[in-house]
């Protein structure tokens, strides 16, 4: 194999294998994207949950409240019968009146009381059944990833073994630039020559440098430093 059948050949599997990478890195993102969605589900569920308790403890004051006065309001009609005098017949009468206008009120407002608990409760499902979607939708992305990433691991492993036999080729101090470069830039740090330019970076390669590469010899870009290869 010639230097830059080589180098073709590193270049792809640096690609191959930076694919891999990002994809396995995916995997796990698309878990927790899924978990903050359980989470705010969760979190809506039991706002909803408190929202319906703290309105149920108002309604049945409100009821409680009511039945205390519809006693006090019969205890004062019981009254009316016994009154001594026309003045308190009269005070009696007023009372009576004034009660009731307010037991109306109250009872209007149990009413609205009743119909938002109705409203609560829905809401209350609502947030229930969003939540066991999203459970749900959890365990799939679970599932699906889990299987992915065995594959893709194994696919890694392979990758990696053509990597290292692809480099055995390489010797002595180029094969240490090689490393070192690939160390830091990754698959950045080789590129194809296209045309008469660097692949990488576009820059116009001085016929100098095509010279050494259409030799099978090493040659880096002068504008960014990629290692260049003729693609065959
Ligand atoms: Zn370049």
């Amino acid at each position: 194999m010639t230097l830059n059948e080589t180098l073709q050949t590193l270049h792809r599997i640096h690609r191959q294998l930076a694919d891999l990478q990002d994809r396995l890195q995916r995997g796990p993102r698309q878990i927790k994207v899924a978990e903050t969605s359980v989470k705010n589900c969760e979190a809506e569920l039991a706002a909803a949950k408190d929202a319906y308790r703290q309105a149920k403890m108002a309604a049945d004051e409100k009821q409680l409240q009511l039945k205390q006065r519809e006693a006090k309001l019969k205890d004062f009609e019981s009254k009316l019968f016994s009154a001594q005098s026309n003045k308190e017949y009269q005070l009696l009468k007023d009372q009576i009146a004034a009660d009731n206008q307010a037991n109306s009120v109250l009872s209007d407002e149990i009413l609205e009381a009743l119909e938002k608990l109705d409203e609560l409760t829905a809401a209350s499902k609502v947030a229930e059944s969003n939540l066991a979607k999203t459970k749900e939708e959890l365990t799939k992305v679970r599932e699906r990833i889990e299987a992915q990433q065995q594959g893709l691991e194994t696919e890694l492993a392979r990758v990696q073994a053509e990597l290292d036999a692809a480099q055995e080729s390489l010797e002595g101090d180029f094969k240490a630039d090689y490393l070192r470069l690939m160390k830091s830039r990754g698959e950045d740090s080789l590129a194809p020559v296209e045309g008469d330019c660097c692949g990488g970076c576009s820059h116009t390669l001085t016929p100098q440098t095509l010279n050494v590469l259409h030799l099978d010899r090493a040659a880096f870009c002068k504008s960014c430093g990629r290692l260049l290869y003729v693609p065959s």
